[in-house]
C-alpha cells in the first residue's frame, strides 16, 4: 500500500439535516480520532476493531470542551472503502457543527482533502479499478434509473471485466507473436494466420459492440441534443411547443419570429430530447436574426439530433434544398418532418430521398404524427432494441481509450490480412493493450487519474 498523509473531509453536503459524517482516512486516521473523540463506554479508540462504531462525545483537544455527541464508525486496513485506516463521525447535521469538527481534525495533524481523494487512495490501493471509480461519481450524480442502473453495474466492476476478458486475450496472442518472431528456431508452433485474423477481429467485435452500446446509453442517460430546423414559418416552434406541451416560443404568423435559440427538454417515450429551437437558415440583413441564423448553423453541426421541419403544403424553395444539402454535407443523425400534413401536401417527396433519414408527415398544430416521431427517434438511437444490463462507458474518457485500441485492431487485421510483418502486427497490438489499460487505469498517467478526480466533489 502506498503510504500518504491522512485527510480529512466532510462527506455530507455543507446543509443543515439530519446527520452530517466527517470522514477521516490515512494511517493517523484512528490515532486522530482518538484525540477528539470519547466514547461514552470508556473505551478507546484505538482498541475498536474495524467495522465497529461507538457512541460518544467530540472534544476539542485544546480546550476539554464538549463540541457534540457523535457516533463514530472504525474501519480498519485494508477492509474499507480507501483501504487505508479511516474513522467516520456522524454528527448533527448542522453547518457549523460539521465544520468545527472537520477544523479540530485539521488541527490534529490531518490534510484537508482534495476533490475525490478517498476513491482516488480506493483507485491507488487497488481497491477499485479506474472505471469504477468514474462510476462511483455517475451513481452520485445519476438523475434516474437508467444512468443509476448503468453505473451500478460499472461499479460492480462488469465493464472492467469485459475489458480485461479482451485484454488478456490479445496478450495471449502477444506471447504467441512473440515467441515466433524471437525463437525462430525453436520450432515453435506458428501462429497460424487465420487463427491470428480470428482473434484479432474477435477482440475488434467485442470492443466495437460495447462501443455502440455507449452512444445509446448515453443517450439514455443524458438525453439527445436535439435541433428543430427549418426555414421560417414551417411551424418548429409549434412542433417545439407540441413537444413541450405548453406554449413556450412565441409562435406568429410573420415569417422569422423564433431568433434566438431556445433551450428545453421535452420526455419522448424512454428518451429526452433537449431541444433548441432555431431560427431559418436564411442569410439576412437583420442583425438580430443574422446572429440567429449563425447560431442555427453552428447548434445543427454540434447537435446530436436534427428534427428538419418542412412545410409540407408549400413547395420545397432554395431555403429548404439548403437545409437538406447541410443535412447530406455533415451526416449528422436527422428526421425529416413534414409539417402542417393537415393542410395536404404539395412538396415533391422524392426531393427529400437521398438522405437515407425517415421522412414523417405530421401536425405539429394537431400533433397527428408524434407517435411515428418518437418511435423514429428511438429507432435511430438504439433505443428500442437496447439493453439496459449492457456494459458501457461510462464516460468519454473511456470511449476515447476503448475507440484508439478499437483502431489499432483493425489496422493490425489489416497488416495481418495484407502478409506484412509479424512485427508490425504486434506493435499494433501491443499499443491496443496499452489503450485498454489507460482505460481500466492499469496504465493510466497520473494526469489523466488527477483528471478523473478532479470532477468529483469533496469528500468522495
Ligand atoms: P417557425 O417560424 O418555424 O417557428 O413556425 P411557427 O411555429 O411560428 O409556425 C408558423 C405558422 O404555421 C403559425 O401560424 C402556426 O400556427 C402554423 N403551423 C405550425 N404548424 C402547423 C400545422 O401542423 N398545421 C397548420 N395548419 N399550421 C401550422
Amino acid at each position: 500500500m502506498i503510504s500518504m498523509s491522512t485527510i480529512c473531509a466532510v462527506s455530507t453536503p455543507l446543509a443543515e439535516g439530519g446527520l452530517a459524517v466527517i470522514r477521516m482516512s490515512g494511517s493517523k486516521a484512528l490515532e486522530y480520532a482518538g484525540k477528539l473523540f470519547r466514547p461514552f463506554g470508556g473505551k478507546a479508540v484505538s482498541d475498536m476493531p474495524g467495522y465497529t462504531c461507538a457512541y460518544g462525545k467530540v472534544i476539542d483537544p485544546d480546550s476539554g470542551e464538549t463540541v457534540d455527541d457523535a457516533v463514530l464508525t472504525v474501519f480498519r486496513a485494508p477492509a474499507s472503502y480507501t483501504g487505508e485506516d479511516t474513522a467516520e463521525i456522524s454528527c448533527h447535521g448542522g453547518i457549523y457543527i460539521a465544520k468545527r469538527i472537520l477544523r479540530l481534525c485539521l488541527r490534529c495533524g490531518c490534510d484537508q482533502a482534495d476533490r475525490g481523494e478517498f476513491t482516488k487512495r480506493a483507485f491507488l490501493n487497488g481497491k477499485l479499478s479506474l472505471t469504477q471509480a468514474e462510476s462511483v461519481m455517475d451513481m452520485i450524480s445519476a438523475r434516474g434509473e437508467y444512468s443509476l442502473r448503468s453505473a451500478r453495474l460499472t461499479r460492480e466492476g462488469r465493464l472492467a471485466g469485459r475489458i480485461d476478458g479482451i485484454k488478456q486475450k490479445l496478450v495471449t496472442l502477444l506471447g504467441e507473436l512473440a515467441a515466433w518472431v524471437d525463437y525462430p528456431e525453436e520450432d515453435l508452433p506458428a501462429v497460424e494466420d487465420t487463427a491470428l485474423r480470428s482473434s484479432l477481429s474477435e477482440a475488434a467485435s467485442e470492443l466495437s459492440r460495447i462501443l455502440k452500446d455507449y452512444d445509446c446509453g448515453m443517450v439514455l442517460r443524458t438525453g439527445i441534443d436535439t435541433v428543430i430546423a427549418g426555414k421560417p414559418n414551417v411551424g418548429k416552434s409549434t412542433l417545439m411547443n407540441t413537444l413541450l406541451g405548453y406554449e413556450r416560443s412565441i409562435v406568429t404568423e410573420a415569417a422569422g419570429t423564433t431568433r434566438d435559440v431556445i433551450e428545453e427538454t421535452a420526455r419522448l417515450g424512454e428518451l429526452e430530447l433537449r431541444l433548441s429551437d432555431t431560427a431559418g437558415l436564411r442569410e439576412t440583413e437583420d442583425r438580430v436574426e443574422k446572429l440567429g441564423v449563425s447560431l442555427a448553423k453552428k447548434r445543427i453541426s454540434e447537435c446530436a439530433l436534427v428534427i428538419a421541419v418542412f412545410d409540407t403544403s408549400c413547395e420545397l424553395d432554395p431555403e429548404d434544398r439548403e437545409l437538406l444539402a447541410l443535412l447530406r454535407e455533415l451526416g449528422k443523425k436527422h428526421i425529416i418532418v413534414l409539417n402542417k400534413s393537415d393542410l395536404g401536401a404539395a412538396a415533391d417527396r422524392s426531393e427529400f430521398e437521398g438522405t437515407g433519414a425517415r421522412i414523417l408527415e405530421l401536425s405539429a398544430k394537431n400533433g397527428e404524427g408524434l407517435a411515428e416521431l418518437t418511435e423514429a427517434v428511438s429507432e435511430l438511437f438504439g433505443a428500442d432494441t437496447y439493453d439496459a444490463d449492457s456494459t458501457v462507458f461510462a464516460n468519454e474518457r473511456q470511449k476515447r481509450c476503448a475507440e484508439k485500441a478499437y483502431d489499432k485492431l483493425t489496422e493490425a487485421l489489416g497488416a495481418a490480412e495484407l502478409g506484412e510483418t509479424l512485427d508490425a502486427v504486434t506493435v499494433l497490438i501491443d499499443s491496443a493493450v496499452g489503450d485498454l489499460m489507460e482505460l481500466t487505469g492499469e496504465k493510466a498517467t497520473e494526469a489523466v487519474v488527477d483528471e478523473v478526480f478532479s470532477k468529483f466533489c469533496v469528500g468522495k
